[in-house]
């Protein structure tokens, strides 16, 4: 079994390979979370087998996951993972037996109650809007900002019964795959947060982030890089993400950088001539030397002030 002294190396691994959500396996090796779930491929299965193995870490298959095949077929499988094999038995004999609710399966995991409690509100909101996002949910619960970056979720959207499906998130993950390293979420918690204030994640999240930092100083400052970056989010599949700032209602940008999304090439190009967004009936307003320009009539659309503020 790898040393605590060695975990950053197998961390950095874990990271490079992209397959799994490396933050997760922080969690695990931190004591915060108790189990941690993942899908892989049989490929993928034997890595994370060995990986786990030199961690210490237990893993259980718990089998084929129905509709979830990758694009060429390639069946994935679901996976719990931890440290403790009484805690991991437990998890997986919850997991296979009667249908477990958004809210459990969140407590499970060992995320914070007010995050899982509003996870179960949001679904149940989704059920009569089936058009509703999390992360509409998240703001609306957030006040106008700034948000620290350590909670941008805007990339976490594996659970969020996206209705066009796999096909748009895989287009999703190539677009945004870092030539230097392959992060699957570019995210630091892989729950969604019950408002971008949430007190309990940003100090989940705060300790996650000082791992990164001490193992991978490289990694870490990319991540910060890309989620400081303030957010124009009209669904979870468009979206724009800009050098810039959020204040008073308004986004000041000079540029549109990463994280990139499927967004209308006509709607991007007409962003991009402008040097300034404001939501205001019909849309959103796209100003340019202090004279609106152009409306996208967008209803549910928002401004996500992320910063690479530590706290709020
Ligand atoms: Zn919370």
């Amino acid at each position: 079994m790898t040393q605590e002294s060695d975990w950053g190396s197998v961390y950095v691994r874990i990271l490079d390979a992209g397959a799994f959500f490396a933050q997760d396996v922080v969690g695990l090796l931190l004591g915060d979370k108790p189990v941690a779930y993942n899908d892989a491929t049989r490929e993928q299965l034997a890595f994370l087998s060995a990986w786990a193995q030199q961690l210490g870490l237990a893993v259980v298959n718990l089998g084929k996951i129905r509709n979830q095949d990758q694009p060429d077929g390639t069946p994935r499988y679901g996976v719990l993972i931890a440290k403790d094999r009484g805690a991991l038995a437990r998890a997986a004999a919850r997991w296979r037996g009667p249908y477990l609710t958004g809210p459990a399966i969140g407590r499970l995991l060992g995320y914070p109650d007010c995050c899982a409690a509003a996870f179960g509100r949001f679904q149940k909101r989704q059920e009569k809007d089936p058009g509703a996002d999390m992360i509409d949910a998240i703001a609306a619960a957030s006040g106008p900002g700034p948000y620290p970056f350590l909670l941008n979720n805007v990339l976490v959207f594996n659970s969020k019964r996206c209705a066009a499906g796999r096909e748009d998130r895989e287009k999703l993950a190539d677009l945004n795959r870092d030539q230097s390293f392959a992060l699957k979420l570019p995210a630091l918690i892989s729950w969604h947060p019950c408002s971008y204030q949430c007190r309990p994640s940003l100090r989940a999240a705060r300790r996650i982030w000082a791992y990164v930092q001490r193992y991978s100083p490289d990694a870490a400052a990319r991540l910060r890089r890309r989620l400081s970056a303030p957010v124009l989010f009209l669904s979870w599949s468009k979206f724009a993400a800009f050098r810039g700032r959020v204040a008073r209602g308004r986004l000041k940008y000079s540029q549109v950088v990463a994280p990139h999304s499927l967004l209308d090439a006509e709607i991007l190009e007409l962003i991009r001539a402008g040097d300034e967004l404001r939501i205001e009936a019909p849309g959103v307003w796209v100003s340019r030397g202090g004279k609106k320009r152009w409306v996208l009539k967008e209803d549910r659309a928002r401004l996500l002030g992320f910063t690479s503020r530590l706290s709020v």
